[in-house]
Protein backbone atom coordinates (compact mmCIF):
# COMPACT_ATOMS: atom_id res chain seq x y z
CA UNK A 1 0.00 0.00 0.00
CA UNK A 2 0.95 3.70 -0.70
CA UNK A 3 2.33 6.24 1.91
CA UNK A 4 2.71 3.16 4.61
CA UNK A 5 5.87 3.98 6.85
CA UNK A 6 8.14 0.39 7.26
CA UNK A 7 11.23 0.76 9.43
CA UNK A 8 13.89 -1.87 10.26
CA UNK A 9 13.52 -2.82 13.50
CA UNK A 10 17.08 -4.10 15.23
CA UNK A 11 15.02 -6.46 17.68
CA UNK A 12 13.56 -8.43 15.11
CA UNK A 13 16.22 -7.53 12.50
CA UNK A 14 12.89 -6.96 9.94
CA UNK A 15 12.05 -3.87 7.92
CA UNK A 16 8.43 -3.55 9.86
CA UNK A 17 5.42 -1.57 9.27
CA UNK A 18 5.18 1.21 11.53
CA UNK A 19 2.10 1.02 13.98
CA UNK A 20 2.00 3.43 16.25
CA UNK A 21 0.93 1.97 20.07
CA UNK A 22 -1.45 5.10 20.48
CA UNK A 23 -2.14 6.57 16.92
CA UNK A 24 -1.46 9.35 16.27
CA UNK A 25 0.88 10.11 19.64
CA UNK A 26 4.52 8.23 19.01
CA UNK A 27 6.93 8.21 21.98
CA UNK A 28 10.39 8.36 20.86
CA UNK A 29 13.62 8.37 23.28
CA UNK A 30 16.81 8.40 21.74
CA UNK A 31 20.10 8.15 23.84
CA UNK A 32 21.78 11.82 24.93
CA UNK A 33 25.22 12.40 25.46
CA UNK A 34 27.25 11.91 28.20
CA UNK A 35 28.44 15.63 28.94
CA UNK A 36 31.61 15.28 30.77
CA UNK A 37 33.64 15.94 27.21
CA UNK A 38 33.02 17.61 23.91
CA UNK A 39 30.48 15.99 21.04
CA UNK A 40 33.02 14.13 18.55
CA UNK A 41 31.57 14.04 14.71
CA UNK A 42 30.43 10.11 15.97
CA UNK A 43 28.43 11.92 17.40
CA UNK A 44 26.60 14.48 15.13
CA UNK A 45 25.31 11.13 13.37
CA UNK A 46 22.64 9.88 15.82
CA UNK A 47 21.16 13.09 16.47
CA UNK A 48 20.75 14.12 12.87
CA UNK A 49 19.81 10.99 12.07
CA UNK A 50 16.88 10.91 14.84
CA UNK A 51 15.90 14.43 13.82
CA UNK A 52 15.41 13.65 10.66
CA UNK A 53 13.20 10.71 11.42
CA UNK A 54 11.32 13.35 14.28
CA UNK A 55 10.72 15.67 11.72
CA UNK A 56 9.49 12.81 9.33
CA UNK A 57 6.92 11.65 11.36
CA UNK A 58 6.05 14.88 12.43
CA UNK A 59 5.14 15.86 8.67
CA UNK A 60 3.03 12.49 8.22
CA UNK A 61 0.89 14.05 11.26
CA UNK A 62 2.10 12.41 14.32
CA UNK A 63 2.16 13.96 17.51
CA UNK A 64 5.98 12.45 18.59
CA UNK A 65 6.89 13.27 22.29
CA UNK A 66 10.78 13.51 21.53
CA UNK A 67 12.98 12.62 24.86
CA UNK A 68 16.87 12.43 24.60
CA UNK A 69 18.52 12.45 28.00
CA UNK A 70 22.08 14.12 29.45
CA UNK A 71 23.85 11.42 30.74
CA UNK A 72 25.87 13.63 34.00
CA UNK A 73 26.26 11.12 36.27
CA UNK A 74 26.62 7.28 36.65
CA UNK A 75 28.57 6.88 32.92
CA UNK A 76 31.34 4.44 33.90
CA UNK A 77 34.67 4.47 32.46
CA UNK A 78 35.19 1.10 31.69
CA UNK A 79 39.33 1.24 31.52
CA UNK A 80 41.22 0.46 34.21
CA UNK A 81 40.58 -1.47 37.66
CA UNK A 82 38.50 0.95 39.25
CA UNK A 83 35.03 2.03 38.17
CA UNK A 84 34.63 5.71 37.66
CA UNK A 85 32.16 8.40 36.75
CA UNK A 86 33.10 10.03 33.89
CA UNK A 87 31.56 13.38 35.07
CA UNK A 88 32.98 12.75 38.55
CA UNK A 89 36.91 12.30 36.87
CA UNK A 90 36.47 15.39 34.48
CA UNK A 91 35.56 17.80 36.80
CA UNK A 92 38.67 16.50 39.36
CA UNK A 93 40.86 16.71 35.96
CA UNK A 94 39.94 20.36 34.84
CA UNK A 95 39.12 21.55 38.49
CA UNK A 96 35.83 22.07 38.19
CA UNK A 97 32.61 21.92 40.32
CA UNK A 98 30.58 18.85 38.96
CA UNK A 99 28.11 20.80 37.88
CA UNK A 100 30.02 23.79 36.33
CA UNK A 101 31.62 20.78 34.22
CA UNK A 102 28.48 19.53 33.26
CA UNK A 103 26.53 23.17 32.48
CA UNK A 104 29.93 23.92 30.17
CA UNK A 105 29.69 20.89 28.11
CA UNK A 106 25.67 20.77 27.97
CA UNK A 107 25.76 24.14 26.50
CA UNK A 108 28.49 23.44 24.18
CA UNK A 109 26.28 20.62 22.77
CA UNK A 110 23.26 22.81 22.31
CA UNK A 111 25.51 24.77 20.36
CA UNK A 112 26.36 22.30 18.02
CA UNK A 113 23.30 20.81 17.89
CA UNK A 114 21.50 24.07 16.87
CA UNK A 115 24.35 24.49 14.33
CA UNK A 116 23.58 21.44 12.92
CA UNK A 117 19.92 22.61 12.53
CA UNK A 118 18.92 19.67 14.89
CA UNK A 119 15.69 20.63 16.99
CA UNK A 120 15.23 20.67 20.54
CA UNK A 121 13.69 17.81 21.98
CA UNK A 122 10.16 18.11 23.60
CA UNK A 123 11.64 17.23 26.89
CA UNK A 124 15.64 16.78 27.73
CA UNK A 125 15.98 14.71 31.38
CA UNK A 126 19.33 14.88 33.29
CA UNK A 127 20.22 12.04 35.06
CA UNK A 128 21.14 13.92 38.39
CA UNK A 129 17.70 15.08 38.14
CA UNK A 130 16.10 11.88 38.55
CA UNK A 131 17.93 9.89 41.16
CA UNK A 132 14.31 9.54 42.93
CA UNK A 133 12.93 8.03 39.97
CA UNK A 134 16.14 5.19 39.69
CA UNK A 135 16.50 4.36 43.29
CA UNK A 136 12.85 3.58 43.10
CA UNK A 137 12.85 1.29 39.98
CA UNK A 138 15.99 -0.84 41.23
CA UNK A 139 13.71 -1.18 44.30
CA UNK A 140 11.09 -2.64 42.36
CA UNK A 141 13.43 -4.80 40.49
CA UNK A 142 15.12 -5.98 43.65
CA UNK A 143 11.61 -6.36 45.34
CA UNK A 144 10.81 -9.11 41.80
CA UNK A 145 14.22 -10.89 42.48
CA UNK A 146 16.64 -9.69 39.78
CA UNK A 147 19.00 -7.59 41.63
CA UNK A 148 20.70 -8.03 45.05
CA UNK A 149 22.69 -5.84 47.02
CA UNK A 150 27.21 -6.52 48.04
CA UNK A 151 28.88 -3.61 50.05
CA UNK A 152 26.52 -0.67 49.41
CA UNK A 153 26.23 -1.31 45.36
CA UNK A 154 23.21 -3.33 43.88
CA UNK A 155 23.77 -5.52 40.80
CA UNK A 156 21.47 -6.90 38.36
CA UNK A 157 21.24 -10.54 38.26
CA UNK A 158 21.95 -11.44 34.49
CA UNK A 159 21.77 -15.24 34.55
CA UNK A 160 18.24 -14.93 36.49
CA UNK A 161 16.98 -12.86 33.94
CA UNK A 162 18.15 -14.90 30.81
CA UNK A 163 16.32 -18.02 31.90
CA UNK A 164 13.25 -15.97 30.55
CA UNK A 165 14.84 -16.53 27.27
CA UNK A 166 14.78 -12.59 26.53
CA UNK A 167 18.17 -11.51 27.31
CA UNK A 168 20.51 -10.81 24.10
CA UNK A 169 17.61 -10.73 21.55
CA UNK A 170 18.95 -7.02 20.53
CA UNK A 171 22.59 -7.94 20.19
CA UNK A 172 22.59 -11.42 19.56
CA UNK A 173 24.92 -11.65 22.21
CA UNK A 174 25.00 -15.34 24.72
CA UNK A 175 26.22 -15.05 28.34
CA UNK A 176 29.24 -17.16 27.12
CA UNK A 177 30.35 -14.69 24.78
CA UNK A 178 29.84 -11.86 27.30
CA UNK A 179 32.00 -13.36 30.20
CA UNK A 180 34.54 -14.07 27.67
CA UNK A 181 34.21 -10.48 26.47
CA UNK A 182 33.78 -8.93 29.99
CA UNK A 183 37.06 -7.10 31.69
CA UNK A 184 38.38 -6.69 35.08
CA UNK A 185 36.05 -4.34 36.10
CA UNK A 186 36.02 -2.54 39.64
CA UNK A 187 33.06 -4.66 41.54
CA UNK A 188 33.55 -8.22 39.67
CA UNK A 189 34.74 -9.88 42.78
CA UNK A 190 31.49 -8.98 44.13
CA UNK A 191 29.58 -9.72 41.12
CA UNK A 192 27.72 -13.03 42.08
CA UNK A 193 28.11 -13.94 38.19
CA UNK A 194 31.09 -11.43 35.55
CA UNK A 195 27.72 -10.70 32.94
CA UNK A 196 26.05 -8.78 36.13
CA UNK A 197 25.42 -5.43 35.65
CA UNK A 198 25.67 -2.43 38.56
CA UNK A 199 22.44 -0.75 39.19
CA UNK A 200 23.58 1.41 41.69
CA UNK A 201 27.66 1.97 42.88
CA UNK A 202 28.56 2.49 46.24
CA UNK A 203 30.75 5.66 46.66
CA UNK A 204 34.36 5.82 47.53
CA UNK A 205 34.83 8.89 49.96
CA UNK A 206 36.82 10.71 47.32
CA UNK A 207 33.61 10.55 44.92
CA UNK A 208 32.44 14.30 44.37
CA UNK A 209 28.86 13.00 43.17
CA UNK A 210 26.85 10.99 45.49
CA UNK A 211 23.68 10.64 46.80
CA UNK A 212 22.20 8.73 49.45
CA UNK A 213 20.04 5.77 48.67
CA UNK A 214 18.95 2.47 50.66
CA UNK A 215 22.30 0.99 50.46
CA UNK A 216 24.16 3.94 51.45
CA UNK A 217 25.93 6.70 49.80
CA UNK A 218 26.90 6.23 45.88
CA UNK A 219 25.34 6.94 42.16
CA UNK A 220 23.34 5.32 39.28
CA UNK A 221 24.81 2.76 37.39
CA UNK A 222 24.70 4.02 33.57
CA UNK A 223 21.97 1.97 32.14
CA UNK A 224 19.08 2.83 34.47
CA UNK A 225 19.00 5.83 34.07
CA UNK A 226 17.83 5.61 30.43
CA UNK A 227 15.41 3.35 32.03
CA UNK A 228 13.77 4.93 34.53
CA UNK A 229 13.17 8.23 32.47
CA UNK A 230 11.89 6.85 29.40
CA UNK A 231 9.56 4.98 31.19
CA UNK A 232 8.77 8.42 33.25
CA UNK A 233 8.41 10.48 30.59
CA UNK A 234 6.98 7.53 27.74
CA UNK A 235 5.18 5.30 29.68
CA UNK A 236 5.75 1.48 28.94
CA UNK A 237 6.00 -0.04 26.20
CA UNK A 238 6.63 2.83 24.21
CA UNK A 239 7.14 3.46 20.69
CA UNK A 240 10.50 4.18 19.34
CA UNK A 241 14.00 3.64 21.17
CA UNK A 242 16.38 4.97 18.94
CA UNK A 243 20.58 5.19 19.48
CA UNK A 244 24.22 4.08 17.94
CA UNK A 245 24.69 0.47 17.24
CA UNK A 246 27.72 1.28 19.39
CA UNK A 247 24.98 1.13 22.29
CA UNK A 248 23.11 -1.95 21.20
CA UNK A 249 25.47 -3.70 23.64
CA UNK A 250 25.65 -3.34 26.78
CA UNK A 251 23.64 -0.17 27.05
CA UNK A 252 20.25 -0.98 25.33
CA UNK A 253 20.71 -4.93 26.38
CA UNK A 254 20.28 -3.88 30.04
CA UNK A 255 17.78 -1.08 29.37
CA UNK A 256 15.48 -4.02 27.87
CA UNK A 257 16.31 -6.03 30.98
CA UNK A 258 15.74 -3.46 33.92
CA UNK A 259 12.69 -2.39 32.01
CA UNK A 260 11.41 -5.50 31.30
CA UNK A 261 11.52 -6.72 34.91
CA UNK A 262 10.56 -3.75 36.41
CA UNK A 263 7.58 -2.71 34.19
CA UNK A 264 6.21 -6.38 33.33
CA UNK A 265 6.52 -5.91 29.80
CA UNK A 266 9.46 -5.50 26.76
CA UNK A 267 9.44 -1.76 26.72
CA UNK A 268 9.81 -0.62 23.34
CA UNK A 269 8.20 -1.47 20.28
CA UNK A 270 10.91 -0.17 17.56
CA UNK A 271 14.61 -0.58 18.28
CA UNK A 272 15.87 1.69 15.08
CA UNK A 273 19.49 2.06 15.11
CA UNK A 274 22.38 4.16 12.81
CA UNK A 275 25.60 2.90 11.67
CA UNK A 276 29.08 4.17 12.55
CA UNK A 277 31.04 6.87 11.16
CA UNK A 278 34.77 6.24 10.02
CA UNK A 279 37.86 8.61 9.16
CA UNK A 280 39.66 7.69 5.90
CA UNK A 281 38.34 4.26 6.40
CA UNK A 282 39.45 3.88 9.82
CA UNK A 283 37.18 3.53 13.26
CA UNK A 284 37.55 6.24 15.07
CA UNK A 285 39.61 5.92 18.12
CA UNK A 286 42.23 7.94 20.11
CA UNK A 287 44.97 5.76 18.91
CA UNK A 288 44.35 7.07 15.69
CA UNK A 289 44.24 10.68 16.95
CA UNK A 290 40.87 10.91 14.36
CA UNK A 291 38.41 11.89 17.15
CA UNK A 292 37.63 14.81 15.39
CA UNK A 293 35.37 17.26 17.86
CA UNK A 294 32.52 19.05 16.06
CA UNK A 295 33.70 22.21 16.75
CA UNK A 296 37.02 21.43 15.30
CA UNK A 297 34.78 20.13 12.13
CA UNK A 298 33.14 23.02 12.18
CA UNK A 299 35.83 25.90 13.14
CA UNK A 300 39.20 24.13 12.42
CA UNK A 301 41.99 22.57 13.88
CA UNK A 302 42.25 19.35 13.35
CA UNK A 303 44.95 18.08 11.70
CA UNK A 304 43.19 15.58 9.49
CA UNK A 305 40.91 18.49 8.43
CA UNK A 306 42.10 20.70 5.46
CA UNK A 307 39.67 23.07 6.50
CA UNK A 308 36.88 23.44 8.81
CA UNK A 309 33.64 22.32 7.06
CA UNK A 310 30.13 24.11 7.57
CA UNK A 311 27.52 22.59 9.60
CA UNK A 312 25.20 22.28 6.96
CA UNK A 313 27.66 20.31 4.75
CA UNK A 314 28.27 17.94 7.66
CA UNK A 315 24.48 17.30 8.00
CA UNK A 316 23.97 16.56 4.01
CA UNK A 317 26.67 14.50 3.96
CA UNK A 318 25.46 12.43 6.53
CA UNK A 319 22.28 11.92 4.77
CA UNK A 320 23.58 10.74 1.58
CA UNK A 321 23.86 7.73 2.96
CA UNK A 322 21.12 5.91 4.48
CA UNK A 323 20.98 5.99 8.06
CA UNK A 324 22.13 1.87 8.58
CA UNK A 325 25.10 1.91 6.22
CA UNK A 326 28.45 2.59 7.17
CA UNK A 327 29.76 6.16 5.99
CA UNK A 328 33.49 7.30 5.98
CA UNK A 329 34.12 10.82 6.24
CA UNK A 330 37.31 12.47 4.03
CA UNK A 331 38.14 15.55 3.09
CA UNK A 332 37.59 14.79 -0.41
CA UNK A 333 34.28 13.51 0.23
CA UNK A 334 32.81 16.49 2.53
CA UNK A 335 33.95 18.80 -0.81
CA UNK A 336 32.23 17.21 -2.87
CA UNK A 337 29.64 17.03 -0.19
CA UNK A 338 29.67 20.68 0.32
CA UNK A 339 29.63 21.24 -4.00
CA UNK A 340 26.69 19.21 -3.84
CA UNK A 341 24.73 21.08 -1.91
CA UNK A 342 25.66 24.43 -3.04
CA UNK A 343 23.98 22.83 -6.56
CA UNK A 344 20.68 22.19 -4.56
CA UNK A 345 20.38 25.52 -3.69
CA UNK A 346 21.74 27.10 -6.49
CA UNK A 347 18.75 25.44 -8.74
CA UNK A 348 16.23 26.89 -5.53
CA UNK A 349 17.28 30.04 -6.18
CA UNK A 350 16.78 29.92 -9.97
CA UNK A 351 13.47 28.69 -9.66
CA UNK A 352 12.48 32.37 -10.01
CA UNK A 353 13.86 32.80 -13.65
CA UNK A 354 12.08 29.77 -14.95
CA UNK A 355 9.43 31.08 -17.39
CA UNK A 356 6.14 29.30 -17.37
CA UNK A 357 5.24 27.00 -20.00
CA UNK A 358 2.01 25.76 -21.47
CA UNK A 359 2.87 22.27 -21.12
CA UNK A 360 5.43 20.61 -19.17
CA UNK A 361 8.09 17.78 -19.97
CA UNK A 362 9.15 16.45 -16.75
CA UNK A 363 6.19 14.65 -14.42
CA UNK A 364 6.95 16.60 -11.08
CA UNK A 365 4.60 14.49 -9.53
CA UNK A 366 6.33 11.25 -9.70
CA UNK A 367 9.76 13.22 -7.74
CA UNK A 368 7.45 14.09 -5.24
CA UNK A 369 6.06 10.56 -4.72
CA UNK A 370 9.67 8.69 -5.39
CA UNK A 371 10.65 11.22 -2.27
CA UNK A 372 8.02 10.37 0.10
CA UNK A 373 8.85 6.40 -0.95
CA UNK A 374 11.95 6.51 0.17
CA UNK A 375 11.32 8.05 3.27
CA UNK A 376 8.87 5.53 3.90
CA UNK A 377 11.30 2.49 3.17
CA UNK A 378 13.14 2.94 6.43
CA UNK A 379 13.96 6.94 5.80
CA UNK A 380 16.41 6.53 2.87
CA UNK A 381 17.37 9.96 2.68
CA UNK A 382 20.14 9.14 0.34
CA UNK A 383 17.12 8.13 -2.70
CA UNK A 384 15.83 11.64 -1.56
CA UNK A 385 18.64 13.70 -2.16
CA UNK A 386 19.22 11.90 -5.42
CA UNK A 387 15.62 13.05 -6.71
CA UNK A 388 16.38 16.32 -5.37
CA UNK A 389 19.43 16.25 -7.52
CA UNK A 390 17.08 15.17 -10.36
CA UNK A 391 14.44 18.05 -9.63
CA UNK A 392 17.74 20.21 -9.95
CA UNK A 393 18.72 19.20 -13.31
CA UNK A 394 15.16 19.70 -14.28
CA UNK A 395 14.87 23.22 -12.72
CA UNK A 396 18.22 23.73 -14.44
CA UNK A 397 17.12 22.84 -17.92
CA UNK A 398 13.97 24.78 -17.16
CA UNK A 399 15.76 28.10 -16.82
CA UNK A 400 17.69 27.26 -20.04
CA UNK A 401 14.79 26.43 -22.14
CA UNK A 402 15.87 22.97 -22.67
CA UNK A 403 12.76 21.41 -20.80
CA UNK A 404 9.82 23.56 -19.33
CA UNK A 405 7.47 23.66 -16.56
CA UNK A 406 3.52 24.88 -16.36
CA UNK A 407 2.94 27.51 -14.03
CA UNK A 408 1.56 24.67 -11.27
CA UNK A 409 4.95 22.72 -11.88
CA UNK A 410 7.25 25.68 -11.23
CA UNK A 411 5.01 25.85 -7.59
CA UNK A 412 5.63 22.44 -7.53
CA UNK A 413 9.58 22.19 -7.93
CA UNK A 414 9.83 24.76 -5.20
CA UNK A 415 7.36 22.82 -2.74
CA UNK A 416 9.47 19.76 -2.87
CA UNK A 417 12.38 21.56 -2.39
CA UNK A 418 10.48 23.14 0.75
CA UNK A 419 9.11 20.18 1.85
CA UNK A 420 12.20 17.69 1.63
CA UNK A 421 15.33 19.70 1.53
CA UNK A 422 14.71 22.37 4.01
CA UNK A 423 11.81 20.74 6.19
CA UNK A 424 12.46 16.96 6.45
CA UNK A 425 15.80 16.48 6.26
CA UNK A 426 16.40 20.08 7.94
CA UNK A 427 18.97 21.69 5.56
CA UNK A 428 19.10 25.55 6.95
CA UNK A 429 18.10 27.88 3.79
CA UNK A 430 20.65 30.70 4.65
CA UNK A 431 23.44 28.32 4.65
CA UNK A 432 24.93 30.47 1.34
CA UNK A 433 27.24 32.61 2.81
CA UNK A 434 28.36 30.32 5.87
CA UNK A 435 31.26 31.31 8.48
CA UNK A 436 33.03 28.11 6.88
CA UNK A 437 33.34 29.68 3.80
CA UNK A 438 34.76 32.59 5.39
CA UNK A 439 37.14 30.95 7.41
CA UNK A 440 38.41 29.68 4.69
CA UNK A 441 38.70 33.11 2.25
CA UNK A 442 40.66 34.70 5.38
CA UNK A 443 43.05 31.84 6.15
CA UNK A 444 43.95 32.02 2.35
CA UNK A 445 44.38 36.28 2.01
CA UNK A 446 46.26 36.45 5.43
CA UNK A 447 48.54 33.63 3.83
CA UNK A 448 48.88 36.05 0.85
CA UNK A 449 49.66 38.27 3.63
CA UNK A 450 51.93 36.39 5.04
CA UNK A 451 54.18 35.64 2.11
CA UNK A 452 54.16 39.86 1.12
CA UNK A 453 55.44 39.91 4.18
CA UNK A 454 58.28 37.89 3.99
CA UNK A 455 59.11 38.97 0.50
CA UNK A 456 59.16 42.59 1.91
CA UNK A 457 56.58 43.46 0.13
CA UNK A 458 55.19 45.97 3.09
CA UNK A 459 52.92 47.74 0.37
CA UNK A 460 51.11 44.74 -0.63
CA UNK A 461 50.44 43.23 2.92
CA UNK A 462 49.30 46.93 3.97
CA UNK A 463 47.08 47.17 1.40
CA UNK A 464 45.08 44.19 2.16
CA UNK A 465 44.98 45.25 5.67
CA UNK A 466 43.35 48.43 4.59
CA UNK A 467 41.23 47.50 2.70
CA UNK A 468 40.28 44.51 4.95
CA UNK A 469 39.73 47.44 7.36
CA UNK A 470 37.29 49.67 5.37
CA UNK A 471 35.14 46.39 4.76
CA UNK A 472 34.71 45.99 9.20
CA UNK A 473 37.34 43.12 9.39
CA UNK A 474 40.44 44.31 11.47
CA UNK A 475 43.95 42.27 11.73
CA UNK A 476 46.32 42.02 14.50
CA UNK A 477 49.94 40.76 13.73
CA UNK A 478 51.43 38.58 16.91
CA UNK A 479 53.88 36.23 17.55
CA UNK A 480 52.19 33.51 15.94
CA UNK A 481 50.93 35.31 13.04
CA UNK A 482 48.01 37.71 12.19
CA UNK A 483 44.63 36.48 13.45
CA UNK A 484 41.56 38.83 12.13
CA UNK A 485 37.92 39.52 13.56
CA UNK A 486 34.69 41.70 12.42
ZN1 LIG B 1 20.60 5.40 26.94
Amino acid sequence: MENQLFVTNSLTREKELFKPINHPYVGMYVCGPTVSGESHLGHSRPYVTFDVIYRYLSHLGYKVRYVRNITDAGHFEEEGREATDKVNEKAKLERLEPMELVQKYTNLFHDMMDMLNCERPAIEPTATGHIVEQIDMIQEIMKKGYAYEKNGSVYFDVTKYAKGGDYGKLSGRVIEEMIAGSRDLDGQDEKNHPADFALWKNAPPEHIMRWNSPWGSGFPGWHIECSAMATKYLGAPFDIHGGGMDLMFPHHESEIAQSHVACGCMPVKYWLHNNMITINGRKMGKSYNNTITLREMFFGGHELLERPYPAMTVRFFILQTQYRSTLDFSNEALQAAEKGLQRLLNAYDSINKIKAADQSTADLKAIHQNCLNAMNDDFNTAIVIAQLFELTRIVNSSAVGTESLTASDIAAAREIFDTFLFGILGIKKEEKNNSGDMEGLMDLILDIRAQAKSNKDFATSDKIRDELGKLGISIKDGKDGATWSK
